[in-house]
């Protein structure tokens, strides 16, 4: 995908957003961004092949093993973006306020490619909220879906909590 679609869908002289610059590096960087836009979601992106692999969960990130979160992949993100904070103005795409919610390593289990292209990504996150082990597991696509669909689902450890847990 690399960056191609996020610069098309972008007019970079509107949008305080950074530009489609490929990065590189391996700091396996993750970040959450809450993004108030049409409908609020969380952005989840894992630092990928220099760039940000870029999921949108619109209910956000769970720590209950069993509350298993929709999150539809979108387009790369360039890695600075992982630092972005701020309003994306109206009218433009994804226009609404992008707010950083967490941010910290990732740390994939086994193979990180072979996991992202077979749909099965296992890996434990070092955030300031996220912590602990995590799976991004890619559905069957059904007719009609204009995005892959994962699911984020929070591994059974001592960080997972049970829903109505204090
Ligand atoms: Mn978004």
């Amino acid at each position: 995908m690399a960056l191609e679609e996020y610069k098309r869908k972008r007019d970079f002289k509107q949008t305080p957003e950074p530009p489609p610059k490929l990065g590189k590096g391996k700091q396996q960087r993750f970040v959450v961004q809450k993004h108030r836009a049409t409908r609020l979601h969380y952005d989840f992106r894992l630092e990928m092949e220099g760039v940000l692999k870029s999921w949108a969960v619109p209910k956000g990130p769970d720590l209950d093993p069993a509350n298993k979160r929709l999150a539809m992949q979108v387009e790369d993100h360039p890695l600075e973006y992982g630092e972005f904070e701020g309003t994306i103005p109206k009218g433009q795409y994804g226009g609404g306020t992008v707010m950083l919610w967490d941010r910290g390593r990732w740390i994939p289990d086994g193979d990180q490619h072979a996991g992202y292209k077979k749909g099965h990504l296992n890996f434990t996150l070092e955030g300031e909220k996220l912590k602990g082990s995590w799976h991004l597991v890619r559905m069957r696509p059904r007719r009609g879906d204009k995005h892959e669909n994962w699911l984020l689902i929070k591994g059974e450890d001592a960080e997972a909590r049970k829903s109505g847990d204090p």
